[in-house]
């Protein structure tokens, strides 16, 4: 049965028009698919990668076909390889790029292959194209459209929530950077709570549950940060993982509490200021800590850090910062 996919189509080497014009007729000329629409062509910032780089030419395209997921991307690559694509440097530059966004609400994880595009919800310059095809396509995993998903990257002021990093002593100097860099307000909940390097000890053995959580929504109401402008706000935890993590030390079945705990935190506290996305960092899928995963992230743009050193995460993050704008 044909299926919809989404594709990203990028340049930002050699003459760009073309070269997306000669990849849109390619595609075309492929039996297995209809190409149902093609966006505009924007020009944009090249974010990450070596300095240098000239602007990219970025479009999205709308495919109807009966392809498998991994053999549409093996079409691509042959597409990007006849533009002369040379894959030298990470993010360098390049003639042309395709990536797989959406496959109908499929959700793959395989080396080769990871459908959503694993980064597409913290990018502008691939929302703002895709949102001229099909506005309402639906990312499978946050449940957002693609409007919806273009325009949290639109509110302000921006946040970013780093998952479980008031946890680890070590990531410290990266958040420090992370809130400098951006020249951003940081709010540490390691500093807060001026925990030591030793520090091993469940949140919920040390504060009384709901004292913590109103602490950690009074400073998060969103009130408080209407007036940042395009400032960042960086956090080095997540206010549902404070949840989960309370929660999961009064019983076993936390998943009931924790949504009774939300459902009453609702109608007694302020509205805290949802994070642009959150950073998570987990070594492999399909592991034991999906559920937690799930609860987590489920409506919220993720960037899923692979296991890498804690300076690469950083420079990984501040590009994904930089990529909402661009
Ligand atoms: P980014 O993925 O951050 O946009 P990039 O496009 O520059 O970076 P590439 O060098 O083009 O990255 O691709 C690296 C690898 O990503 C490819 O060899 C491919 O196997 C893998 N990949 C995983 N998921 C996808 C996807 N959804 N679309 C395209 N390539 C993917
Ligand atoms: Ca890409
Ligand atoms: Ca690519």
């Amino acid at each position: 049965m044909a299926k919809l996919a989404h594709i990203g189509l990028g340049s930002n080497l050699g003459d760009r028009k073309a070269i997306l014009d000669g990849a849109v007729a390619q595609l075309q000329q492929t039996p297995e698919l209809i190409v149902r629409s093609v966006s505009t062509y924007h020009e944009t910032k090249p974010v990450g990668g070596p300095a240098g780089q000239g602007p990219f030419l970025n479009a999205a395209a709308v495919l109807e076909t009966t392809l498998e997921p991994i053999t549409l991307l093996h079409r691509l690559q042959e597409i990007e390889a006849d533009a002369g694509r040379v894959r030298t440097v990470h993010w360098g530059e390049r003639t042309l790029d395709l990536d797989v966004l959406l496959f109908g609400d499929e959700i793959i994880h395989t080396p080769e292959l990871s459908v959503p595009h694993p980064r597409m919800g913290v990018r502008r310059f691939v929302l703002v194209p895709l949102e001229e095809t099909t506005p309402d396509a639906r990312d499978p995993l946050t449940g957002r459209s693609i409007s919806e998903l273009r325009a949290n990257l639109d509110r302000r002021p921006s946040y970013l929530a780093l998952k479980g990093w008031w946890e680890h002593p070590e990531k410290s100097p990266a958040y420090l950077r992370i809130v400098r860099e951006l020249d951003g307000i940081g709010l540490s909940l390691r500093e807060s709570l001026q925990l030591d390097d030793s520090h091993d000890c469940p949140l919920a053995v040390r504060f009384e549950p709901y004292e913590l959580l109103e602490r950690m929504v009074q400073w998060l109401d969103s009130r408080h940060w209407s007036g940042l402008g395009d400032q960042w706000l960086i956090t080095d935890f997540s206010l549902r993982e404070i949840l989960l993590n309370v929660a999961s030390h009064w019983t076993a079945n936390w998943e009931t509490q924790f949504w009774s705990l939300i459902a009453r935190w609702n109608e007694q506290l302020p509205m805290p200021i949802q994070p642009t996305f959150l950073v998570y960092g987990i070594r492999s899928w399909g592991g034991p800590r999906d559920a937690e995963y799930n609860y987590l992230s489920r409506d919220l743009p993720c960037l899923r850090l692979e296991s890498k050193a804690i300076d690469e995460e950083a420079s990984e993050i501040l590009t994904a910062c930089a990529a909402t704008r661009t």
